[in-house]
């Protein structure tokens, strides 16, 4: 029998939060009496958390929020999990909630797309006049996504906008539906759609990870599993059949194990199986393989020798 005696909560609130530098300060005291470890990003238009605790921790959390009126209908995506996935409790004061990076802001409380509950979502993106849109980092999506949803090349959610400006005409006059993990960069985006002119824009309401725990569509026509931003690093979604659709970063094989590049420098994210992280020194290029602090090098104290001998083979193998 798995221990499930933790659980991981994810959530957030797009509430005005008066003095939000003040409420940081409080937060993380409230946090760490608490005993939670996570992650809480604080704005003056809300929050978004993800945090980790026993049953107990996260019930109290939970019931200390919901005394305060600006979070009694806060909703708690709940996973259980056999330890913390967090290292740390952080409480952060940020201007946004997310970062779209917007000249001209979005206020998600006077303009978003419509909610759509997960059976509503899962009927309408099979519809052919839908264009369903990750809104999501490319890293995100490549681990997993809806099956044919459109992968914007992008590394960080404030490039979004422009990409989506670049490529417009494959969204004029379709019905968009738009997720992403929670929901909160949702609540934005299909705002921030609206704004732009597209007029039938939706949203999947509590993001992937509300899908995939829903009686009715139990994940389905998710591919793959859902990047998740703690020690979890993904956490799986279809309950009826699983899908692979990560592929090695050496090898292109199916694979959803993700992995950091040695080269602190560089840490890019690196799908890749076991075998090849240490055939490739869990480096993502030869300069990160030769660099000077790759911490493969280090964690399996390869001699100088060692390491010549394998960055041998790899040329043999990439020759
Ligand atoms: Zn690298």
């Amino acid at each position: 029998m798995e221990n499930h005696s933790y659980r991981v909560l994810l959530y957030y609130q797009y509430v005005p939060i008066e003095d939000p530098e003040q409420f940081t300060i409080d937060h993380l005291k409230l946090c760490k009496e608490i005993g939670l470890k996570g992650r809480i990003l604080v704005a003056k238009e809300g929050i978004n958390g993800t945090v980790s605790g026993t049953m107990d921790q996260t019930e109290t959390y939970m019931h200390t929020m919901k005394q305060d009126p600006r979070f009694a209908d806060m909703v708690f995506k709940i996973d259980d999990e056999s330890g913390h996935a967090f290292k740390k409790m952080h409480v952060r004061h940020r201007k946004e909630l997310v970062h779209l990076g917007l000249e001209d802001d979005v206020n998600p409380l006077e303009l978003t797309g419509n909610y759509l509950s997960p059976k509503e979502f899962y009927d309408q993106m099979q519809s052919d006049d839908t264009v369903v849109i990750d809104a999501r980092n490319d890293y995100e999506y490549d681990l997993g996504h809806f099956r044919g949803a459109v992968r914007p090349d992008i590394e960080a959610f404030r490039e979004l906008p422009d990409w989506i400006r670049k490529n417009k005409e494959a969204f004029e006059g379709k019905k968009i539906l738009t997720y992403c993990t929670g929901g909160i960069r949702c609540e934005k985006f299909s705002g921030w759609l609206l704004k732009e002119g597209f007029e039938d824009v939706s949203q999947l309401h509590g993001g992937i990870v509300t899908y995939g725990k829903d009686p009715e569509v139990r994940g389905q026509l998710w591919d793959g599993q859902c990047y998740v931003f703690d020690e979890r690093i993904s956490v799986p979604v279809n309950r009826v059949e699983h899908v692979v659709v990560g592929k090695d970063y050496f090898t292109n094989e199916p694979c959803e194990r993700y992995v950091n590049c040695a080269n602190p420098e560089c840490n890019k994210q690196i799908i890749c199986s076991e075998e090849n992280e240490h055939f490739y020194m869990r480096g993502c290029s030869h300069e990160c393989r030769v660099h000077p602090r790759n911490l493969y090098v280090k964690e399996h104290n390869l001699t100088e020798e060692e390491v010549n001998l394998k960055l041998a083979k790899i040329n043999k193998k990439i020759a």
